[in-house]
């Protein structure tokens, strides 16, 4: 389990501490659009950093790209977004409130589960994973809601609208004298970044298939509900990888993928209980599909997606041929063959892997009568991985650690702090998930030495200054993912 009980802990700790705000708070904020702070935008370009890492550098045969967010409109036509990327949503005509369908039955689930009506839970699930099957899904929806009696979470009221599908796309428009023939949209993913140009990196570079192209961007989705945090966005940034083979070894690069992912996902420093896959039954695939599953993490709101994998078959690219008039098919040399590759997509995103990380890293204890909040995260992420310490102010200490702290900065992200206590620096450190911080005190001037005292343990120990660099180096290197 998450050791945080509801997503409140994280959201109140994130403001305090710098690391997400809500977009434009002074004027009382945009739904579903956050910023992030000193703090966040670190851990964020840490995990950001860590996936272009394990993704790109690891890998000899997958590249990057960096597209456009514009493209051009076609894309959206080819991709199946324009005519099918729909949420079911619905309104409670007392409160005026929307919710999505599909999402207001999940949580009444969720609810269920929690009072340990597991039976009728288990029921109702049953329902919702044939949705679509009996009648349309938004009519299937529709039933289940009514069926089942369930009621508005905000009002409490039983006076529901029909189910309706929304397109989730923001559409502009383009050019200082554009029409509605100029619409454009904003992307809702960055995977087509990587399909349209597939010709050009294959044609500018010596990647052969199986081959991957890797992306990190910003996505934007008219979500009809936003009341997740980051979980849920209307702008969010997202990390894809497509990865291009011949037909017929898809399956197998599929696993491949599968397990890489969830591995990547415990490199990262999250407790292996709290991850699972979530395979997709074959009857709820999407049309292209041939396979998918998702990398869900227990989050303070239940199991839910953070990433997604699938096999995609050749369905964009043979989309993109037709709708572009341009070939996408490789020539195979050694085998003299052409072909249309298979694509294995690895999908997830940022903004949710950085919830995730806060969210499992949190920890509440209990220390000599006093309670600590403390961010057990992996120090490859922490937003500033060494604090500094003068014991006190005075001169010979501060130059001392200023010293220190130069060395250090060079490598690692670090703090310098003389303000407080040496216990309220602590504190100030554990919350903002510190892995390592050193103190400098008057015993150091004599004998060269320091104090470095760790985040998960608080243990502290004394070593010398030449050692301090590789110290840290080898202890953020070993460190090891606390399951408490
Ligand atoms: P969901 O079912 O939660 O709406 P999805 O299946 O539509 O997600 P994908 O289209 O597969 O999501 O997107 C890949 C990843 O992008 C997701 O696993 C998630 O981490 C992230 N993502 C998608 N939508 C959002 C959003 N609105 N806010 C934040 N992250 C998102």
């Amino acid at each position: 389990m998450s050791n945080v009980d509801s997503l409140d802990t994280i959201v109140s700790l994130a403001k305090a501490r710098g690391f997400i705000f809500q977009s434009s708070e002074i004027y009382g904020g945009l739904s579903a659009v956050y910023d992030y702070g000193p703090l966040g935008v670190e851990l964020k370009r840490n995990i950001r950093n860590a996936w272009w890492k394990e993704m790109t550098r690891r890998h000899e045969n997958i590249v990057g790209v960096d597209a456009a967010i514009f493209m051009h409109p076609k894309v959206w036509e080819a991709s199946g977004h324009v005519a099918g990327f729909n949420d079911p949503m619905i309104d409670d005509k007392q409160s005026k409130r929307r919710y999505r369908a599909d999402m207001l039955i999940e949580q009444y689930i969720f609810k269920l589960e929690k009072d340990g009506k597991t039976d009728k839970a288990q029921q109702i699930q049953q329902q919702l994973d044939t949705a679509g099957t009996r009648k349309s899904l938004t009519e299937d929806l529709y039933d289940i809601i009514i069926e089942n009696e369930i009621k508005s979470p905000d009002s409490g009221a039983f006076d529901w609208t029909q189910v309706r599908q929304f397109n989730l796309m923001f559409k502009t428009a383009f050019g200082a004298t554009a029409s509605e023939d100029d619409a454009v949209y904003l992307r809702p993913e960055t995977a087509q970044g990587i399909f349209v140009n597939y010709k050009n990196v294959l044609d500018s570079t010596r990647v052969k298939v199986p081959f991957g192209i890797a992306q990190t961007g910003k996505a934007f989705r008219n979500e009809v509900v936003a009341r997740q945090f980051v979980f849920r966005m209307r702008e969010f940034e997202q990390m894809e990888m497509q990865y291009f083979v011949e037909p017929g070894t898809d399956e197998k690069a599929y696993e491949m993928w599968l397990e890489k992912r969830l591995d990547w996902h415990k490199s990262m420093g999250i407790r292996s209980k709290n991850l699972r896959f979530s395979p997709h039954p074959p009857d709820k695939l999407a049309h292209y599909a041939r396979a998918a599953a998702d990398v869900q993490y227990q989050f303070p709101i239940g199991w839910q997606e953070v990433e997604g994998i699938h096999n995609r078959s050749d369905f964009d690219l043979t989309q993109h041929q037709e709708y572009s008039g341009k070939k996408m098919e490789y020539f195979d040399q050694a085998q003299n063959k052409r072909y249309i590759p298979y694509v294995i997509e690895t999908s997830i995103g940022l903004d949710r892997c950085t919830l995730m990380v806060l969210s499992d890293a949190y920890r509440k204890e209990e220390v000599d009568g006093d309670s600590r909040v403390v961010l057990k995260m992996h120090p490859k992420l922490a937003p500033i991985q060494v604090g500094v310490f003068p014991l006190v102010k005075k001169p010979e200490l501060q130059e001392l650690a200023t010293r220190i702290s130069s060395n250090l900065k060079e490598d690692y992200s670090v703090q310098f702090d003389e303000a407080g206590s040496i216990g309220k620096r602590y504190r100030r450190l554990d919350e903002a998930g510190t892995p390592f911080c050193v103190t400098i005190d008057f015993d150091g001037l004599e004998d060269d030495t320091v104090t470095v005292r760790h985040r998960d343990t608080m243990d502290q120990e004394r070593i010398s200054v030449g050692q301090l660099g590789r110290y840290i180096h080898d202890h953020m290197n070993s460190w090891q993912t606390p399951e408490d």
